[in-house]
């Protein structure tokens, strides 16, 4: 990680929006980094398998609309303060007690490019067991567009694939 610079805006921002349009925000570009976070935490805030964030120091961060939208819970046993769209739900920062100057973002909320490729996992120990692996799919019969993952091999023979409900 590099050191927060000082001064003036970088050349190039990205800008990110909420489900709704309400909060618009910018951050300098190239981001500090950008991480896959496997926690109990962000996963149960966010509602997905892991939530994927891009760092920024706070410095290089602006908000550009909706400021009165944003809702901010703290977290009572991690310190950690959670931010959203109180008018859609879209789950907006993520600020961790360990790394008070650094604002976390969910990538999602970008549509350019942040400068940074998401290379680094956390808290891989806390990966739910239902979590997509990469494991190999293939198609479904009778059901164009959806995939799935075949079961592995039982001992009593092949369970038989359940009725899809959707
Ligand atoms: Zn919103």
């Amino acid at each position: 990680m590099s050191d927060e610079p000082k001064g003036r805006r970088s050349a190039v921002q990205a800008e990110g929006r909420c489900a709704c349009g309400g909060v618009g925000f910018e951050i300098d570009v190239p981001a500090v980094w950008a991480w896959h976070d496997h926690g109990a935490s962000s996963r149960r805030a966010q509602g997905c398998a892991y939530a994927t964030y891009v760092g920024s120091w706070k410095s290089r961060f602006r908000m550009l609309e909706g400021e009165a939208l944003v809702s901010r819970y703290e977290e009572p046993q991690t310190g950690a303060a959670r931010s959203f769209c109180s008018r859609c739900g879209t789950p907006l920062f993520y600020e961790r007690k360990r790394a008070p100057r650094m604002l976390n973002i969910p990538r999602a909320l970008f549509e350019t490019r942040t400068g940074r490729e998401p290379r680094y996992h956390l808290n891989l120990g806390e990966a739910p067991d239902w979590a997509y692996r990469q494991e190999p799919l293939e198609p479904l019969k009778g059901f164009p567009g959806v995939m799935w993952t075949r079961p592995r091999a039982r001992r009593s023979g092949r369970a038989a694939p359940p009725e899809p409900m959707f």
